[in-house]
């Protein structure tokens, strides 16, 4: 095939979405190229026989009420449920109900140290290490386990001065979270009916030429070569396949090589998680101590393999996610699926101890090991010591020719959200509308 088009667009999930949708009610003609078999990316809702709600082994909660996901819901007619925050956390080898008075000492700190990060940026370890007296043990180990988990970063290599921003700038309040009914696999779903663009799934990138005005991409379409073209291009690849080095297996080749993008990329890391559906005969947890977790949505281990678990409450299902996220899960990542799931039920017993017989319970497993994925690379990005700046620069168009989407690239506060590759899908295909609109016929792509 070698039909041409007003836009291609690299990747189908929700940022690629998003942008065909605006190029489409601006009456362009474009051709989405997804790897996978299925749209979403990153957005992977399973639905199972005999559960009411999906499996998602990725994106699950909205955080907040971000405009882009809000209007989607809308729109797609989806309602937000709202998920309750009750956490239990094992702390002196007793479970314990736990609120969140440790994270505003550490926000506090933050705070008054943000002025100071922004002239000179250390890493989140350094920072603790820093001020290991201003802030008391168990803080410390709150900001670190927050990194680790939620942001799926190294504290090694994170940004304080980001996190500093993030947890302290005008959205941090917590505004709550939600997940959207039936699942972020039926929004997008919707999405994918209003766009009216070509879709080609099992269609690998893996050779982009571009010039000012023209890009054509190479690469294989259910196995087979296929080749497309356009005046212009909306790249929405995950951060971890972009830093792959050229020749890596999985790279995308670029020609002529984006060498204005490299500081950006190195700027960024790629948090790393790897995330399991538990399904058990029964919610056992309900049931233990008198009936006392019965309302609990999150159980913590902070020494565990996987620390964090939670339930689907407010729906009763005998369902735990268990969640890694940064180090511990670069450690397990490669494992196999049996190995990774005996490790989530060896975490789980070190919450609820052998009493719970858990293993005897468990009656299916999912797991999936996004580092891994040769079409994610990692989970979500973050940004690393010295990168502020780096999303502007990795979301800035070239030549008026190739424009960035995805996660990584979104400048509202939304960034490593759906929410944030919702609205960078967007931005990037109205960047590209108004160029285009501004070039009229005078590109080489377009037939
Ligand atoms: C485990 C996990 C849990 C998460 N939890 C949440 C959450 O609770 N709430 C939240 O808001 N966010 C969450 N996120 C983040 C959220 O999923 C992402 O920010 C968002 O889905 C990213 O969308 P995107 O379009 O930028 O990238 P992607 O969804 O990754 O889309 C990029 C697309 O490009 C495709 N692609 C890659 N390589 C090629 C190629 N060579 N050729 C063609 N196509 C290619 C991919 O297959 C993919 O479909 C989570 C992510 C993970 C991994």
């Amino acid at each position: 095939m070698s039909r041409s088009y007003d836009v291609l667009i690299i990747g189908a999930g929700a940022a690629g979405l998003a942008a065909a949708a605006e190029v489409a009610r601006a009456g362009r003609t474009a051709l989405v190229l997804e790897a996978r078999d299925r749209i979403g990316g990153r957005v992977w809702s399973l639905e199972e026989p005999g559960l009411p709600v999906p499996i998602e082994l990725g994106a699950e909660f909205i955080h907040g009420r971000p405009p882009a996901t809000f209007s989607l819901l809308r729109k797609a007619g989806i309602s937000a449920i709202d998920a309750p925050f009750v956490r239990w956390s094992v702390q002196g080898g007793k479970l314990r109900l736990r609120g969140d008075g440790f994270l505003a000492e550490v926000q506090k700190l933050l705070r008054q140290q943000l002025a100071a990060l922004k002239r000179k940026d250390i890493s989140v370890e350094a920072f603790l290490a820093r001020h290991r007296h201003a802030l008391s043990a168990p803080a410390r180990a709150l900001a670190r386990m927050r990194v680790q988990g939620y942001e799926a970063a190294d504290p090694a290599r994170a940004s304080a001065c980001a996190i500093a921003e993030d947890w302290c700038g005008e959205g941090a309040a917590d505004a709550g979270h939600y997940r959207p009914r039936g699942g972020y696999g039926a929004l997008l779903a919707s999405l994918l009916g209003g766009i009216g663009a070509e879709l080609r799934l099992r269609t690998v990138v893996r050779v982009v030429r571009w010039k000012p005005g023209s890009v054509e991409v190479e690469g294989t379409s259910r196995g087979k070569p296929f080749l497309a073209k356009a005046a212009r291009a909306i790249i929405t690849l995950p951060l971890g396949v972009l830093k792959l080095l050229p020749g890596a297996p999985g790279a995308v080749r670029f020609t002529p090589p984006l060498d204005e993008k490299q500081p950006a990329l190195d700027g960024l890391a790629c948090g790393t998680v790897i995330k399991a559906a538990l399904r058990f005969r029964a919610a056992f947890w309900e049931e233990l101590d008198g009936g006392r977790y019965r309302d609990a949505t999150f159980f913590q281990s902070p020494r565990a393999a996987f620390p964090t678990f939670w339930t689907a409450l407010p729906a009763r299902v005998p369902l735990l996610i268990a969640w890694a996220g940064g180090p511990k899960a670069a450690r397990m990542s490669g494992a196999t699926k049996p190995e990774l799931v005996r490790r989530a039920v060896t975490s789980l017993e070190s919450i609820f101890g052998e009493r719970a017989r858990i293993e005897d319970q468990l009656e299916a497993a999912w797991v999936h090991d996004w580092q891994r994925d040769p079409f994610a690379r990692g989970a979500y990005s973050y940004v690393a010591v010295g990168g502020q700046g780096a999303r502007e620069a990795l979301a800035a168009p070239l030549q008026d020719t190739l424009f960035f989407a995805g996660e990584a690239t979104d400048l509202e506060g939304e960034a490593t959200t759906v929410a944030g590759a919702l609205q960078s899908g967007t931005r990037a295909a109205r960047e590209l509308l108004r160029i285009a609109a501004r070039r009229g016929g005078r590109d080489s792509g377009r037939a």
